[in-house]
């Protein structure tokens, strides 16, 4: 059959107002297993009309149904629920996800069991919504109230879409929103199926509704609709500017979590074995296909030869295999556009730095998107592969003279999502933390993330914050309210 597409291949529904629904023009498109090139699912190919009739599934949700007179303590359960339906489900999610993305199976493991974290945490975050009283000078309570923004358009990339998803709606539940998520077309199918358990966790039809399709066509009648309150995006800068401008015409709240080009700096006080495991962590995790991965190692001279040495010996070491294997650590990119994309730039790297390893398809593999884990060193902090997210396995190594020059250089970048630094010396540490101009900054490690702590951009990483308290405040409206304790009439005439 053409394409790769087997006979077996399950064709996917979406899921609006608590139904499994076909596109209204009955069109499909193929998802992809990357590490085979094959067809593995067909998922609705979803339109302005199907956008339009998902959000009125939100929207009726959220003003007529049984969602807006839902306890705090009831979401905060529906949300307990949805993280046991994924503990349960966690080893067939986790697969799906693998065979999907190209990742290796134990990180989908890892994702997946954030996905349930997450949604166990907002569902403890949900009894905490909580007003304020505001100390007017006058006879008078005022009072602050926290109310759901409404309908939440959500639109994620294919890197994590499990995690993504679930960074995105458990805020948005806890805080009383209905949703309509719209999955990266690479990458629908773990939401699908996540999504058939919806109802026994106790969410009532239209409050989680999920559209699949293209950014172009299902992605912006989003953004655009005007019964949408609210856009929280993750993805590429590029759309996302796009995104601020479709959003402007009805004035939307949005978020956006976007790329970047993370510096992760060593000084020449770390501890070295850690230093060369933090920069090949930092940037070869999921294939480097990590908003925050460590794009940029910056290296202080005295001990560049050497690190750059190091790095390219233990990265031949690393284990490029089939996702589903347990030993694999680094699988296939996630589509043929992005191997390409990738390529490309290996291309542009090799012209304009020097190349240690990498930079190719490994031989062993006849079939699969897959990319060497690769070092580029004397890059310019100028050069195309030091300013650009390439978002694969791509290091681009930097030298620098000292704490000065380290800190120019990592703040030289259109982008400001995260930042490492590598030393001994904490007064350097912590005088770097104060100088890194970036959203999550590490010291002496490289990536951990946690659901307690924000996590957002500065710069043209984008605005707002996930995760932790301040991810629930962006679902959340301030309603002031004033109570007036004069039983006199004003006397104004
Ligand atoms: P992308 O191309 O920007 O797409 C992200 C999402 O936006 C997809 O669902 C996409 O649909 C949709 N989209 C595209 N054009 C649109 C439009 N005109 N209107 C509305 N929606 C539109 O990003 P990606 O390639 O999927 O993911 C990689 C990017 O995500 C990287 O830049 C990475 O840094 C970023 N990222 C950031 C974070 C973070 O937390 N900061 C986390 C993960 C990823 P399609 O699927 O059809 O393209
Ligand atoms: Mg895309």
């Amino acid at each position: 059959m053409p394409g790769g597409i087997k006979a077996d291949v399950k064709t996917y529904q979406m899921f609006i107002n608590g139904e499994w629904v076909t596109s209204q023009s009955a069109k499909t498109f193929p998802v992809y297993d990357p590490s085979t090139e094959e067809v593995i699912a067909q998922v609705p190919d979803a339109n302005a009309e199907d956008v339009n009739r998902a959000v009125t599934a939100a929207k009726t949700a959220f003003e007529e149904g049984p969602w807006g007179s839902t306890t705090a303590q009831e979401r905060g359960r529906v949300l307990f629920r949805m993280a046991e339906k994924v503990r349960q489900n966690l080893p067939a999610l986790a697969e799906l996800e693998c065979r999907n993305t190209g990742k290796p199976i134990v990180e989908a493991e890892y994702d997946l069991t954030d996905v349930a974290t997450c949604f166990e945490y907002y569902g403890g975050l949900a009894t905490k919504i909580t007003g304020h009283v505001n100390p007017v000078p006058d006879n008078a309570l005022s009072l602050s109230l926290r109310e759901p923004v409404g309908v939440a358009g959500q639109i994620i990339p294919w890197n994590y879409p499990m995690l993504m998803a679930a960074w995105k709606l458990a805020p948005a539940i806890a805080a009383g929103c209905t949703c309509v998520l719209k999955p990266a077309e690479q990458t629908p199918l773990t939401a699908l199926e996540f999504a058939q358990h919806l109802a026994d966790c106790g969410l009532p039809p239209g409050v989680i509704n999920i559209v699949t399709g293209f950014g172009e066509t299902c992605g912006a009648p989003l953004v655009q609709h005007p019964d949408v309150n609210k856009i929280a995006f993750t993805g590429s800068a590029a759309v996302g500017k796009i995104i601020v401008k479709q959003a402007a015409d009805t004035v939307k709240r949005v978020t956006l979590e976007l790329g970047g080009k993370s510096p992760n700096i060593f000084f020449a006080d770390a501890d070295f074995e850690a230093a060369i495991d933090g920069a090949l962590f930092g940037v070869f995790i999921n294939q480097g296909e990590v908003c925050s991965a460590g794009s940029r190692i910056l290296v202080q001279k005295s001990i560049y030869k050497n690190f750059v040495d190091a790095m390219t010996e233990k990265a031949k070491k690393i284990k490029l295999g089939p996702p589903l294997e347990r030993e694999t650590k680094m699988g296939p990119l996630v589509s043929k556009e992005q191997y390409e994309r990738v390529n490309e730039y290996l291309k542009i790297g090799k012209q304009e730095a020097k190349l240690a390893s990498g930079g190719g398809r490994p031989d062993k593999f006849a079939k699969g998107y897959y990319v060497q884990p690769t070092i580029f060193y004397d890059v310019k902090n100028s050069d195309r592969i030091a300013r650009e997210e390439i978002f694969g396995p791509v290091a681009a190594v930097i030298p620098f003279d000292d704490e000065k020059d380290a800190m120019k250089i990592a703040n030289d970048s259109p982008y400001g999502l995260a930042a490492a630094v590598w030393t001994r010396d904490i007064f350097k540490a912590m005088r770097a933390v104060k100088a890194l101009r970036a959203g999550i900054v590490w010291v002496n490690h490289m990536q951990p993330t946690y659901v307690e702590a924000p996590w957002g951009g500065f710069k043209q990483s984008g605005f707002g914050r996930e995760l932790g308290p301040w991810g629930i405040e962006e679902y959340l409206e301030t309603k002031q309210v004033h109570i007036n304790l004069n039983e006199a009439p004003i006397g104004w005439y």
